[in-house]
């Protein structure tokens, strides 16, 4: 089993700040400082508090992966990316199922504004199949087989595209990592036992934090293990510690 050094470890956790407004999101990643390697702002934080939440803790030195998942024509993905670039954002993503020519222009616009404005360029990673979608769902919209040939479908057209990697559940993680290569990122979301335990729990498809880096996972993605604990950064730092002891 791979161990993790210990900045490597805490480097691959990015908290989830699912909470409804800047304050909470501040006051949770001023307690989490030093201890994770970044956090996630998604539709309810963004759309409550506005790019500004995002800017504050890129002003504080912390990577953010703006999980916005861009679904739309070519032109309006870029525009939204190179907006995401300017703000800093160490991360961003867009829907795989939004095509080729989409997740081009997408890498392109992030080369582009990070080019012109000084700013580091984000990776870009694509949402393949949502994991609250089962076979009968996907066949209801026109697209059968099984779930994981489509996340592969849709990774390696990511990958050819020239996105960074993709986000994924911890069962399709080896999948991916055998067909998309070493240097292809892996976003793992659903973590959960070991030390990301938590009571109330709608996750499915779930990995321990250090069975999704086994699996070859880049980056966990874990939000109410951590957020939701009543110490919120003694929860990271055992997540850490599982991660370095390798189980
Ligand atoms: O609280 P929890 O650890 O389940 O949070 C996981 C985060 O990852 C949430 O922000 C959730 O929306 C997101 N996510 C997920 N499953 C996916 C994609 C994203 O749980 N397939």
């Amino acid at each position: 089993m791979t161990k993790t050094t210990s900045t490597d470890a805490a480097e691959r956790i990015l908290v989830a700040l699912d909470v409804p407004d800047a304050e909470r999101a501040a006051a949770l990643a001023d307690t989490l400082h030093g201890l994770v390697g970044g956090y996630k702002v998604g539709k309810e934080l963004f759309t409550s508090a506005g790019p500004d939440v995002v800017r504050r803790l890129v002003d504080r030195g912390e990577r953010v992966f703006l999980d916005l998942k861009y679904h739309d024509i070519p032109n309006t993905v870029a525009g939204a990316v190179r907006a995401a670039t300017r703000l800093g954002v160490w991360m961003v993503d867009v829907h795989a199922s939004g095509g080729a020519a989409m997740m081009r222009a997408a890498r392109e616009a992030a080369d582009e504004a990070a080019a012109a404005s000084g700013r580091t360029r984000p990776l870009v990673v694509a949402v393949t199949v949502l994991t609250s979608l089962d076979a009968a769902a996907l066949d209801a919209v026109g697209v059968p087989g099984s779930p994981l040939d489509q996340v592969l479908r849709l990774a390696t057209l990511a990958r050819e595209s020239g996105l960074d990697g993709v986000v994924a559940s911890p069962l399709e993680t080896t999948a991916i990592r055998a067909a998309c290569g070493d240097d292809f990122v892996i976003v793992t979301p659903g973590i959960r036992g070991g030390s990301a335990s938590t009571g109330s729990d709608d996750q499915q498809r779930t990995s321990t934090p250090a069975g999704a880096l086994e699996a070859g996972s880049s980056y966990l993605v874990i939000g109410r293990p951590i957020v939701r604990a009543p110490e919120p950064a003694a929860a990271a730092r055992d997540i850490a510690d599982e991660v370095r002891r390798g189980r």
